[in-house]
């Protein structure tokens, strides 16, 4: 089985800050890490691999201090890692980030002969959009199952698997290959072994660019976004409100006056 993990490096704090300016994060003073569902990402790719065999690819879009990103996934058991750096990728969106990392995906898929899962994150806890995943999915015309709970079995070239709800789980049955997004319930990631360390330290990162992947240079990163952040803004504070204090059916009543004195 071969399993391509898509990471992405954030900043280690969901206070994400924004250049007024260039309308982009600063990233400057900020400590990265692998996002958080990444993780799980990543955690999971390794135990399918190790119930069926087969290899697991560490992937991400990013500048070129990312590939600490990568080698700490190496750590947790990745065999290859995989940078994908160019400064045309730059200020893409979720369309143009999903374009460039399909098209390494599609480049991974002609070297290798084959994949059989894609797996990412739910969502990057810095840009939270949670399109990027159904987005490469699109791309590659995959069937796709998004916040996936556990992955209950694969067979005969299909998987089924938990989708979480809110209101419990839903079971699908779906071909390989395909693309998942996962939750964090479905494992604990594991801590890096020290020979895992040891390999990650000494592990060879691969390094493709737009031209690499074949990817024409005006349909990633801002040239190629099809959105564009116009302006970021704080929500303004919310007003005190009124608390209404009192029996029951005196609050209601009070409550009901306050409501049709707002809609005359
Ligand atoms: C309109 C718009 C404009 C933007 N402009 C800018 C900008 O100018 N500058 C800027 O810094 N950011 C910008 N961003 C943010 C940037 O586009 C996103 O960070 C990026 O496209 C990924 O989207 P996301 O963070 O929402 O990831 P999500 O879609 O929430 O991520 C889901 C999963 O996809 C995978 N994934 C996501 N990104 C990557 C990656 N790079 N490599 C590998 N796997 C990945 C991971 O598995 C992740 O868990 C913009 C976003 C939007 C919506």
């Amino acid at each position: 089985m071969n399993i391509i993990v898509c990471i992405k490096q954030v900043p280690e704090t969901t206070d994400v800050r924004i250049n007024p300016e260039t309308n982009t994060l600063i990233r400057d003073g900020v400590k990265s890490i692998i996002n958080p569902f990444d993780m799980y990402a990543i955690e999971e790719a390794v135990r399918l691999k190790e119930r069926f065999g087969g290899t697991v690819t560490v992937i991400t879009m990013g500048p070129p201090q990312a590939e600490s990103a990568l080698r700490e996934a190496i750590s947790m058991g990745a065999d290859e890692a995989i940078l994908i750096s160019d400064k045309a990728f730059a200020g893409g969106d979720t369309w143009a980030t999903a374009n460039t990392l399909s098209h390494a995906i599609q480049k991974i898929a002609k070297e290798k002969g084959s994949f059989d899962i894609i797996l990412c994150g739910k969502q990057a806890s810095d840009g939270d959009t949670a399109q990027v995943g159904p987005g490469i999915a699109a791309f590659l015309d995959l069937p796709q199952v998004t916040y996936v709970k556990k992955i209950e079995e694969i067979k005969n070239q299909k998987a089924r698997v938990e989708r979480m709800t809110e209101e419990g789980f839903d079971i699908l049955e779906t071909p390989l290959p395909c693309l998942f997004t996962v939750v964090k319930e479905i494992n604990e990631p594991r801590l890096p072994s020290l020979k895992g360390m040891m390999r990650a330290k000494s592990a060879k990162i691969i390094t493709w660019t737009a031209k690499d992947i074949g990817v024409d240079a005006q349909q990633v990163g801002l040239a190629g976004s099809r959105t564009t952040v116009v302006k970021i803004f704080h929500p303004p504070q919310r007003s005190g409100g009124q608390k209404l204090v009192g029996e029951p059916a005196e609050v209601v009543d009070k409550l009901v006056e306050l409501l049709k004195s707002d809609i005359v």
